[in-house]
């Protein structure tokens, strides 16, 4: 039962920066059911590979019996982290060892324990802006000083980070990255941006932390190499996920950690947190993962239907969106990025568009020291293309209705 009595708790200063989020309030409102909702980031559901999950726990628990229940090394569960090591060589051309693979609960994790062992209060850290909010709620955790750099449709401006870079009173602690459809624009690095990034952080010594969920659902276009993976790169922490190609429920998820100093300090940071990776769900991703042919028919079946919802979303935002909006084309990932004309605010549009049963995340939260209000993020893999049409119809209403009247919504 909460208590109004007065309270002998002394907050920690960096719990200042811990504030419950209006938009998060206002989301509230649109998790009923009857909602159309692009503001999550949540993988289609009736994907979710059930049935071979199902297989791969009841193998577990009937072959590998108590050590599936048991306490287990923070590391990992050495035959999955041996996994993950193929898996990147043959994804994304990164070659490394299972001793450098650090198994953490979700990618969220694996950008925490980064910050919590790299990040004093005020130490500077370079994102790409508008930046994934969950990266700078772990940077802001740890009191880091958010710089943001401009980016483009080709990813993070160069120009614009070699300014920032000479601009900066200390040298920056870390330059986080997420090279692969950006969350929350959608946007890729060609691989020309990826080399000179690479270039300039190593020039300058500012270590990188790239963040790939979404590298193997690419609809369009060729693969790119990770940076972590190009010659020219020094100091590259990479971590990817399970979250997205299998199920984000499970919570596994890597890090690729090259130098052994920096891999030492992780291992009392995450141990700190929660001793390890459940046992029981590494085991069950392992066993799922290395069934031969498995995991790629399902991200085949991933490809196909993501594909088709972006393209129903971007088909409908032609045909409903007003004139002066414009949109990012991803070629993978599960979102898009809007502008909508400088006169409207995304706040007041979700208002009109939760009163017309539409969601989205108004982009403001996602821009770091600047104040964007007209632009929004839309997610296209979590509802069906016959729902994306419906909503991004109400959504081009809501837009109409408030650049006719702004003052005049009131929901
Ligand atoms: N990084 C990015 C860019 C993301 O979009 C997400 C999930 N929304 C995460 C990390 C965290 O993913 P998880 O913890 O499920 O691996």
């Amino acid at each position: 039962m909460p208590t109004t009595a007065p309270s002998s708790f002394r907050f920690a200063r960096r719990t200042e920066r811990l504030r419950p989020s209006a938009i998060r309030e206002i989301l509230k409102a649109t998790e009923l059911p009857d909602v159309i909702s692009f503001a999550g980031g949540l993988p289609a559901p009736e994907l979710f590979p059930v049935d071979d999950f199902a297989r791969a726990a009841q193998e577990v628990l009937s072959e590998d019996r108590s050590s599936a229940m048991q306490y287990s090394t923070t590391e990992g569960y050495p035959p999955l982290r041996q996994w993950v090591c193929e898996h990147l060589a043959e994804a994304v051309n990164l070659r490394c060892s299972p001793e450098q693979i650090l198994i953490t609960n979700g990618s969220q994790q694996a950008l925490d324990l980064v910050a919590k062992v790299l990040i004093d209060p005020g130490d500077i850290v370079l994102v790409e802006n508008p930046a994934y909010l969950g990266a700078l709620q772990a940077f802001d955790a740890y009191e880091a000083n958010v710089v943001g750099v401009r980016s483009d449709d080709a990813g993070i401006d160069t120009f614009d980070l070699r300014r920032v870079i000479a601009q900066c009173p200390q040298k920056p602690k870390l330059l986080y990255l997420i090279p692969n459809f950006q969350n929350p624009t959608g946007v890729s690095m060609s691989l020309e941006r990826r080399s000179e990034v690479a270039k300039i952080a190593a020039e300058q010594g500012i270590p990188i932390l790239e963040d790939d969920p979404y590298g193997r659902l690419r609809y369009a276009g060729s693969e790119q190499p990770a940076i972590a993976a190009l010659p020219q790169t020094r100091n590259c922490i990479y971590t990817g996920t399970s979250s997205k190609i299998m199920a984000p429920g499970m919570r596994v998820a890597w890090l690729v950690v090259p130098e052994a100093e920096v891999y030492e300090k992780l291992i009392p940071a995450k141990q700190a947190a929660d001793l390890h990776t459940s046992t029981f769900t590494q085991r069950i991703v392992w066993r799922y993962a290395r069934r031969p042919g498995v995991l790629e028919a399902h991200i085949k079946i991933l490809l196909e239907s993501y594909r088709r919802r972006r393209d129903a979303m971007l088909e409908s935002l032609t045909e409903h969106m007003p004139q002066g909006c414009t949109w990012t084309h991803p070629d993978g990932g599960l979102f898009l990025w809007v502008r909508v004309p400088e006169s409207i605010d995304t706040l007041d549009l979700l208002r009109a568009a939760t009163a017309r049963k539409v969601a989205f995340v108004p982009g403001q939260p996602f821009w770091v020291g600047g104040n964007v209000h007209n632009t929004m993020r839309l997610n296209f893999s979590n509802a069906t293309e016959q729902k994306i049409r419906e909503g991004i119809r109400r959504l081009g209403e809501a837009l109409a209705q408030l650049a006719q009247s702004p003052a005049a919504v009131s929901v």
